[in-house]
């Protein structure tokens, strides 16, 4: 339920749009492309970043069939103006949509929208709906707000109202000028991201007053889980700086959303599962990133869980998580 893609052609939408610095795509001749960000080359990506029917393959060769797709985070252009941001997401969400269509049961489509503008953000919403996404995939912060800010809520609440899921992936690291050696952005920063806009929510009272919302952390949460000991503490002991937007206790939420299995640790699963249940953990991959789970699972078949808590992992929990039939896949 968390990989990504992107569409084998970008439009230069530095040039249209006269400023910016929008991702543009430079195939190799090996196959690979450059995504370079204002000029400046942001990450090598291979074939199956975008080749429909190599995915499906390389999918196959770890008997997994149905692949949830997503645009990659740096594509979300929220810095971008609001109508820009929408005709980026339009094209993303339009890429993916052609691609539900042609493979029904192979992919699944969460959408991007212009979350720096709600109003747009909600129209793309509606739009992607009815071209055949089930969720949306957003970042865990807007531009450096969180998730709890007030303008956001009825995106949110039009989620809810309109069955669409909701993932949150980390990007935009906190810390990422002062930590860039040693990939700590990726190491350090994406777990805290998480944590921050699991945060967010929780004491921000979103999950509290949209008890329908289904939301998925990616990552496991980040370092939400692992530290829901401190969490909840902080909450207890400082109720003043905590608990001013929603007085729950941040541990009643474990278990109503859901996360990833990517830990590529099953000890720190098996300790995810024991909190969540493993109806609230869902088989994401990452792929085709290195920092993903590229056995896609095989930590997990080769461990002690039992057949149930596999079932529930490999599918169950992706399926109740965006509320989808099974027999749609079969
Ligand atoms: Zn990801």
């Amino acid at each position: 339920m968390h990989s990504h893609i992107i569409p084998k052609n970008l439009p230069d939408w530095t040039k249209k749009f006269g400023y910016g610095d929008f991702i543009f795509l430079n195939h190799n001749e090996d196959k690979t492309a450059d995504m370079m960000q204002g000029g400046k080359f942001f990450r090598r990506i291979k074939e199956n970043c975008w080749d429909e029917d190599i995915r499906i393959t390389e999918y196959e060769d770890f008997q997994t069939k149905v692949q949830v797709v997503c645009t990659i985070p740096v594509m979300f252009s929220y810095n971008a103006k609001p109508q820009d941001c929408l005709q980026t997401s339009q094209f993303l969400n339009d890429h993916i949509a052609d691609l539900i269509a042609k493979y029904p049961k192979n992919y699944i489509g969460l959408a991007t929208i212009p979350m720096q503008d709600p109003q747009l953000a909600i129209q793309e919403l509606e739009r992607a709906k009815a071209i055949g996404h089930v969720g949306i995939q957003i970042g865990s912060n807007i531009n450096d707000e969180n998730l709890s800010e007030e303008k956001f809520f009825p995106i949110f609440e039009a989620c809810e109202r309109l069955d669409m899921a909701v993932m949150i992936h980390p990007w935009q690291m906190m810390g990422f000028n002062s930590m860039e050696k040693y990939w700590l952005p990726w190491l350090v920063g994406m777990p805290a991201e998480t944590s921050r806009a699991a945060c967010s929510m929780v004491f921000g009272g979103v999950l509290e007053r949209l008890p329908n919302l289904r939301v998925c952390f990616s990552h496991a949460g980040g370092s939400f889980l692992p530290t829901l000991g401190r969490i909840e503490h902080g909450f207890n002991c400082r109720p003043d700086l905590v608990a001013i937007d929603n007085k729950v206790n941040p541990r009643e939420y474990v278990g109503k959303f859901w996360v990833d299995c990517i830990t590529h640790d099953i000890d720190a699963l098996e300790y995810i599962l024991k909190m969540q249940g493993s109806k609230r953990v869902c088989f994401g991959t990452d792929y085709p990133f290195p920092l993903g789970d590229l056995e896609f699972g095989k930590f997990i078949e080769e461990s002690n869980l039992s057949i149930e808590d596999q079932t529930n992992i490999f599918s169950t929990s992706t399926l109740e998580w965006l509320n989808l039939d099974r027999k749609l896949f079969i």
